[in-house]
């Protein structure tokens, strides 16, 4: 499974997950699906989500209607593929990446799942892919991130299937240096 993130989504998924630092952020995945591969155009944060460092809490039916609503109505092109969240740490947690056992019993099958890991940054990092890890990570800020994307299988045992992203725009980013912005 390939899951593309193009831009828009690349940098919502960021800018969310940074902005709620240290509590966690939640939102819905919109773009469109084909055979072996999602595309997702964009990551739609739930405003009313009640945040706290452990638990997330939201209307997620009612965001999910309204959204589906909406895309039927003016985009009829796009669906909702699933959910993201982040997963904020004070360090690097090596497997904090991958989803809990929570997470994985609220995935759907059919549907995606991005977790955004993020963690204040030790070092500089330029953006890219890990094939190893099948995530792509680097630093924005203060903040290291890395991101990862799921499905859940009925041949599986049920278990989680970790899915390939492809995500140009985040692929060899870094910040321009500071002596070059000023
Ligand atoms: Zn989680």
């Amino acid at each position: 499974m390939n899951v593309y993130i193009l831009e828009n989504a690349f940098f919502s998924l960021m800018m969310s997950s940074i902005e709620v630092f240290p509590k966690e952020c939640l939102g819905l995945l919109v773009g469109t699906k084909g055979r072996e591969k999602f595309v997702i155009n964009q990551a739609v944060v739930f405003q009313t989500a009640e945040r706290t460092t452990n638990e997330v809490f939201y209307p997620r039916d009612k965001v999910y209607k309204e959204m589906e609503r909406f895309l039927k109505e003016y985009m009829p092109y796009l669906s909702t593929l699933g959910d993201f969240h982040s997963h904020p740490y004070r360090k690097l947690e090596r497997d904090g990446y991958k989803p809990s056992d929570g997470d994985i019993e609220l995935m759907e099958y059919g549907n995606i799942y991005i977790i955004v890991q993020i963690h204040k940054k030790r070092k500089r990092m330029i953006w890219n892919y890990n094939p190893s890890e099948k995530t792509i990570s680097g630093t924005i800020g203060d903040n290291f991130i890395k991101i990862s994307a799921w499905t859940r299988s009925r041949d599986n045992g049920e278990k989680s299937e970790q899915a390939n992203i492809i995500c140009r725009p985040a692929v060899g980013l870094l910040g321009i240096p500071e002596w070059l912005s000023s």
